[in-house]
């Protein structure tokens, strides 16, 4: 038996418990070096909200190596080159990962795998981010699901049941000094402006912190969350660990087994942890999930892609609260509140006529949670341009849906300040309210709060006869 040392390469899996690429190096008692690189020459970099994630995300994996006697070492470039380095370097005779499923990513795993193996370098991949793998689920067919409930359905009989991987007690030590790259080389924070700093309050980055929302969202939260998921109004409505899942800082293996206490009670969130593996689906089997329309049909759409609505739309200045707010908590905190993404989506492409394409774009910049798979296969979903898709006919009604989930305007007053004395009838359409009570309230429609950047009855119309059009 070889003594070599195994290298583990850390990717969006950066964590340490249920951590099966990192256990079974452990596990081998050969000397482990656990690397993490910032791949260069990707085909799509990450968002600048998912960089500055990810800077926290790393200091807090290498705090928990060093408590189990590991170091992190971090290189950049491209991953082929600096894997073939660290071999060299070191004569490490395996390479373990945990798998991804994005195309380009598949493609590179590929063929270093492919390289790796002709050289007679073992190379062990596991699955550790998903239930069940994107190509297991499969239709009597033979094909893989393209409705959400019946893969659902499916899905939860092949989910592996045993008990997520506790973290390893200790890393065996590789002894020889490695060269790692100071985080700060890798240069992933913003800098001028320093956005970042507004958002860390929000945020306990890193398994510890993914552990804890999980533990206090099913110790209370968790009861009520078949209603309060709709409400953004509600601080603790959904379980915010979207951007911990993105990461890898838990996994939907560690969440199913927390929930496996009361199944029932967490029906319906683990639902939703459904729709995330059913994105992967999606992904895996539509590689240009985020570029391509999965209809084809909407190929035809004639998009009106006005850069100045655009912005408007980003910077929460369309002068309806409910969407701006949207916006505004996307840019302060890096997350959005999914009823809110449904909303503000659904405004882009429909009321703005705006390609969805422009959507996914801005949301990948700027959420914390920026996910290939679930990204792209939701605003898909709200185009209608998806599999298991909304209709496209279904436009959401950006005042009405306010004043459903927002009915105490809460969340609009949170995020949208100028409108905070507005009285509850009016928070969400201030441009019914009378004068006085603009006035009042310190509101002025076109000065300190924009009108509606296009009437809603007029949007309706307009984005039908468009979807129309496309039919003729
Ligand atoms: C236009 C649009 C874009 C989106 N982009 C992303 C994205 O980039 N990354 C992302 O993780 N989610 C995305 N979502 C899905 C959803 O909005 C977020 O997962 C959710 O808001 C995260 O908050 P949470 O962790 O509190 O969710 P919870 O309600 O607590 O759900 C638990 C987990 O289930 C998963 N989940 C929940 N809803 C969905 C869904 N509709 N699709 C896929 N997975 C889901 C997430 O991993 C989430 O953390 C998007 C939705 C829309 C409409």
């Amino acid at each position: 038996m070889t003594s070599n040392p195994i290298i583990v390469w850390f990717r969006r899996d950066l964590r340490i418990a249920d951590n099966p690429a990192l256990t079974e190096a452990v596990n081998s008692n050969r000397p482990v070096i656990c690397l993490y690189i910032l791949e260069t020459e990707t085909d799509r970099d990450l968002g600048a909200a998912s960089r500055w994630w990810l800077h926290h995300s790393l200091n807090a994996l290498s705090e928990d190596l060093k408590g189990i006697g590991g170091k992190l070492i971090l290189r950049t470039g491209q991953a082929f080159r600096i894997l073939d380095m660290l071999i060299e370097e070191t004569g490490a005779d395996a390479v373990y990962w945990n798998r991804r499923y994005d195309f380009d990513a598949r493609e590179t795993d590929s063929a270093i795998k492919a390289d790796l193996t002709q050289r007679e370098i073992t190379v062990k991949s596991f699955r550790a981010n998903l239930l069940s793998e994107p190509w297991m689920v499969k239709t009597k067919t033979d094909n893989y699901y393209k409705v959400f409930t019946p893969y659902w359905r499916a899905a939860q009989d092949s989910i592996d049941t045993t008990d997520p991987l506790p973290a390893p007690k200790s890393v065996p030590h590789y002894s020889k000094e490695l060269k790692s790259d100071p985080i700060d080389n890798l240069a992933l924070l913003p800098s001028s402006p320093d956005w970042g700093s507004k958002m860390r309050p929000y945020w306990t980055i890193g398994r510890a912190g993914a552990e804890t929302a999980l533990e206090d969202f099913l110790a209370g939260p968790v009861s009520d969350y078949p209603d309060d998921r709709n409400r953004p109004d509600k601080e603790n409505g959904t379980s915010k660990l979207s951007p911990h899942l993105a990461f890898g800082e838990i996994s939907p293996k560690q969440i199913w087994h927390a929930c496996k206490r009361d199944l029932d009670k967490a029906r319906k969130f683990l639902a939703e942890i459904g729709w995330r593996e059913f994105s992967y689906v999606l992904l895996y089997h539509n590689p240009k999930l985020a570029t391509q329309n999965f209809k084809s049909d909407f190929d035809a759409f004639a998009w009106d892609n006005d850069e100045d609505k655009l912005r408007r739309w980003q910077m929460g200045q369309t002068g309806y609260p409910f969407v701006d707010a949207g916006m505004r908590q996307l840019w302060e905190t890096g997350w959005q509140h999914n009823r809110v993404r449904m909303v503000t989506a659904s405004f882009l492409i429909k009321h703005l006529l705006i390609d969805w394409r422009e959507g996914e774009k801005w949301f990948h910049d700027t959420l914390v949670d920026a996910d290939p798979a679930s990204n792209a296969a939701s605003w898909q979903w709200v185009a209608g341009s998806g599999a298991d898709a909304a209709p496209y006919f279904r436009i959401f009604n950006p005042f009405t849906q306010g004043e459903k989930f927002d009915p105490n305007g809460d969340y609009v007053r949170k995020y949208v300040p100028e409108l905070r004395h507005l009285p509850n009838k009016f928070i969400h359409r201030p441009w019914e309210a009378p004068k006085l009570v603009l006035l009042e309230a310190g509101v002025k429609l076109g000065e300190n709060y924009p009108n509606p950047i296009v009437d809603h009855k007029f949007a309706r119309e307009r984005a039908l006869a468009a979807y129309k059009a496309t039919r003729e």
